[in-house]
């Protein structure tokens, strides 16, 4: 019987960092993937590393750390996979669209040690970028944001798993092919069952997005749902000089040219068809913000699920249970940015159990 230390179903961004964090800790993994690795919200998303403006003490920890493992992966990624996931630094504003909303972004920058964000008035925000005509209530600016290309990014954390001797096979995953034991009273993981060959592993991550929870109904409760998003790709002769978010949505110039603008957040269960109705809210979004772009063009209309838990706090954590068996999921909008912190917590999770 073949024999790993860890199995790891779903090849999002979680489940790739997950792989690339253990494969450093010399583990033996295995990654089990129904589709393609970045095939649902990991390979479509936006891949904007936002600044976390509100006062969460927990998500301030899983952002802090976020920056930091992306600085590390943006710095040594390449000893592992020539897979470029083209980070790229540029000034970043955020719109409050409201009283209120400007109040609670002054509050959080005089308490936050968020030195390298400034809040900035209508003015100051139209001199960075004059086509944006709605800033009326102001908003934080930050020279220091960074973006990355999320497919690349999650295919790198795969190679370098990958070139570290992990595993990855095509798979659709059911808790049917899960194999455990009773020890001491105790249920345990043991491997997998697939197909007609059994697997022997010493633990399993589920990081199957926003699958996740059907995939373990009655063995485990997860509270993660799809929530759909959808984005434009479009082309314009005309330049954006900075990246903008406001509200729910947002635009930016990505690698390939193309403006980005998102986003809808739509409770419509696992489907992710692009919609016209979508596309009409986004480009409707668009326009109260912007002059200019009369000749903007979509290219490109693409539409995803989000692994959304309540108020986005992931979940990480072993089965009450089941020995061995780990979920880590439920990022929702910041999974680009927290997935790397969301793969290593869960494998060292494992380490010190
Ligand atoms: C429109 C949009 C824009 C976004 N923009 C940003 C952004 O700018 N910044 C940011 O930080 N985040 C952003 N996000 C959020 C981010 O994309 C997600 O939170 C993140 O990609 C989730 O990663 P994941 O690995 O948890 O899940 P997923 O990417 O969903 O990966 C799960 C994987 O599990 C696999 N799987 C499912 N079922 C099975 C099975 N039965 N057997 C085997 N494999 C299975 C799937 O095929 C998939 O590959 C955006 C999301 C959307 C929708």
């Amino acid at each position: 019987m073949k024999s790993y230390d860890l199995v790891i179903v779903g090849c999002g961004i979680v489940g790739s960092a997950a792989a690339f964090y253990a494969s450093r800790k010399n583990k033996k993994v295995l990654i089990i993937e129904k589709n393609f690795c970045g095939f649902n919200s990991s390979g479509n998303a936006q891949g904007g590393l936002a600044p976390y403006i509100y006062d969460n003490a927990e998500m301030i920890k899983f952002h802090t750390e976020a920056m930091s493992l992306h600085s590390e992966l943006r710095n040594e990624l390449q000893n592992f996979s020539p897979t470029d996931p083209f980070y790229v630094k540029k000034p970043y504003v955020r719109v409050a669209v409201n009283e209120d909303e400007a109040n609670n972004f002054k509050e959080f920058l005089s308490i936050s040690s968020k030195e390298d964000c400034f809040w900035y008035g209508e003015n100051e925000i139209k001199k960075v970028e004059s086509k944006l005509i709605n800033a009326m209530y102001g908003g934080i600016f930050t020279e220091n944001y960074f973006e990355v290309d999320s497919f690349n990014l999650t295919n790198s954390l795969k190679d370098a798993a990958i070139n570290m001797g992990s595993k990855l096979i095509n798979f659709d995953f059911r808790k049917e092919n899960l194999i455990t034991h009773k020890v001491n009273g105790h249920i345990r993981f043991e491997g997998v069952s697939l197909d007609k060959e059994k697997i022997h592993a010493e633990n399993i991550i589920i990081s199957s997005g926003p699958w996740t929870k059907e995939m373990l109904d009655n063995l485990m409760t997860v509270n993660v749902m799809p929530l759909k998003g959808q984005i434009l790709r479009a082309s314009s002769k005309e330049d954006l000089n900075i990246s903008v978010s406001w509200g729910k949505d947002y635009v930016t110039k990505k690698q390939d040219g193309l403006l980005w603008l998102g986003t809808t957040e739509e409770d419509v269960g696992f489907d992710d068809s692009p919609t016209s109705d979508g596309k009409k809210m986004i480009l409707d979004a668009f326009k109260s913000m912007f002059s200019g772009f009369s000749d903007l063009h979509v290219e490109k209309q693409t539409a995803c699920l989000r692994p959304s838990s309540p108020e986005n706090v992931p979940i990480i954590r072993e089965s009450e249970s089941i020995k061995g068996l780990y979920v880590s999921t439920g990022a929702g909008r910041n999974g680009i940015k927290l997935g790397p912190v969301l793969g290593k917590r869960v494998v060292d999770l494992i380490n010190t159990n």
